[in-house]
């Protein structure tokens, strides 16, 4: 079966065609700035030629429909036609306290996605839009909603509560959630099988770190505790996000600054994080390129960035009383040995031992502790779309 993966951000959608007999990317592309001025498509369809294409796109449903023309084109096509798609998976941000698995999408889903609305304001309304164009170009094909929130549903209520009056919980559902799900998911179920654990009994700890980026501990694959919580602000330090905060910054900054509560979530989400502190970038291959210079705002906000992962990896060793296996991926996990190295030696105390040589891989899946390591250390390339793809298949065959 092909299944068609749409990922709706608020104004971008990327998609991949999978063909799920070998797993095998047909196509995948992005479509840009939906909405704005400029929106654009880079369509790739494996073994041909990479296609462009400028053209205003007003909305989400604008872009389906273009991806689906590309998908079909004589030329940059892979199908013939869109009755090859068998199914359709969405990521979808949010799901509130009521999906905690992945669903067939039907109108009490749609509900759903839209009650989240207040939850995911920039997702949920991009992913509903994306699910509705599919199923207007392709009426009787299976939609399937794959929760970033789902994953992160499994935690117990002592990991998920905030600390305030209870009424909250009960009026809002405002708890903690934890996001990157099907990322966190795809790489705990990857490790297990990579490095040969007990898929009972094992104790995981995933850190994902991209530009966003979070860390999940999970026994036997089942999640006890995630950093982001009710939004993707929570937690690590970020390419452009705070993490972890004192609410009272909000308010000192609101009030120094004449700035209101959504100008300084603003600032916390989009211009703090290694970018906040260095004043470089949030792209941490320009930070490291910084660093190299000598740039001490640059070494401050790899240090912090960098301690904050092991001061994590620490907390949930003790949630989760031990570890087996601790697993880096996503851009800068996948790719930054020297950020590994340096994560890892705050681990010692937990008998980690780093391979030097098997460390410096890059993108690929390696195993990076010594045979003496007390913990395994692993690097395994997430691949949401193809999580995705997984959750769809196995709802819809
Ligand atoms: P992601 O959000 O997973 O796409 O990760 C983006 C981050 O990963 C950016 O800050 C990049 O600097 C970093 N990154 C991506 N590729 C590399 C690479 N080859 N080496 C070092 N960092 C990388």
């Amino acid at each position: 079966m092909k299944i068609l993966v749409i990922n709706c951000g608020s104004s971008s959608l990327k998609y991949q065609l999978i063909d799920m007999n070998d797993e095998s990317v047909l196509a995948k592309g992005l479509v840009e700035r939906i909405g704005i001025e400029g929106s654009n498509l880079v369509h790739k369809p494996t073994g041909k030629e990479e296609y462009k294409e400028a053209k205003v796109m007003e909305s989400h449903k604008d872009a389906i429909e273009l991806v689906l023309a590309a998908l079909v084109d004589k030329d940059h096509g892979v199908i013939a036609s869109t009755d090859e798609i068998g199914a359709v998976g969405h990521r979808v941000l949010h799901a509130g306290t009521k999906y905690s698995d992945s669903i067939i999408v039907n109108d009490d889903v749609k509900k759903v996605v839209r009650e989240c609305f207040d939850l995911g304001p920039l997702h949920n309304p991009a992913n509903l839009i994306g699910i509705e164009a599919c199923e207007a170009a392709m009426p009787g094909t299976a939609q399937v909603a794959v929760f970033d929130t789902a994953f992160g549903m499994a935690m117990p209520q002592k990991a998920y509560l905030y600390a305030i009056p209870y009424e909250y919980l009960d009026k809002y559902s405002l708890r903690r959630y934890g996001f990157h799900g099907t990322s966190h998911s795809f790489v705990s179920k990857e490790t297990i099988k990579f490095a040969n654990l007990d898929p009972e009994k094992c104790k995981v700890i995933v850190c994902h770190l991209g530009n966003g980026a979070s860390i999940s501990a999970s026994i036997g694959g089942k999640c006890v505790d995630t950093s982001m919580g009710l939004t993707p602000l929570e937690g690590l330090i970020m390419g452009t996000r705070s993490g972890d905060i004192d609410p009272t910054v909000v308010q000192f900054i609101a009030n120094k600054e004449g700035k209101s509560v959504d100008e300084v979530l603003n600032i916390l989400n989009k211009k703090s994080g290694v970018l906040g502190i260095s004043g470089v970038s949030s792209d941490f291959r320009d930070i490291d390129k910084a660093c190299a210079e000598g740039n001490e705002r640059a070494i401050a906000a790899r240090d912090a960035f960098i301690y904050r992962v092991a001061k994590y990896i620490g907390a949930y060793t003790a949630a989760m009383n031990g570890v087996d296996a601790i697993a880096f991926t996503a851009g800068v996990g996948e790719n930054n040995a020297e950020y590994r190295k340096l994560i890892c030696e705050y681990l010692t105390f937990l008998g980690v031992e780093i391979d030097d040589e098997a460390n410096s891989h890059r993108g690929e899946r390696v195993l990076i502790s010594t045979p003496n390591s007390k913990v395994k250390v692993v690097a395994i390339p997430t691949n949401e779309e193809l999580s995705i793809a997984r959750e769809t298949l196995a709802l819809v065959k």
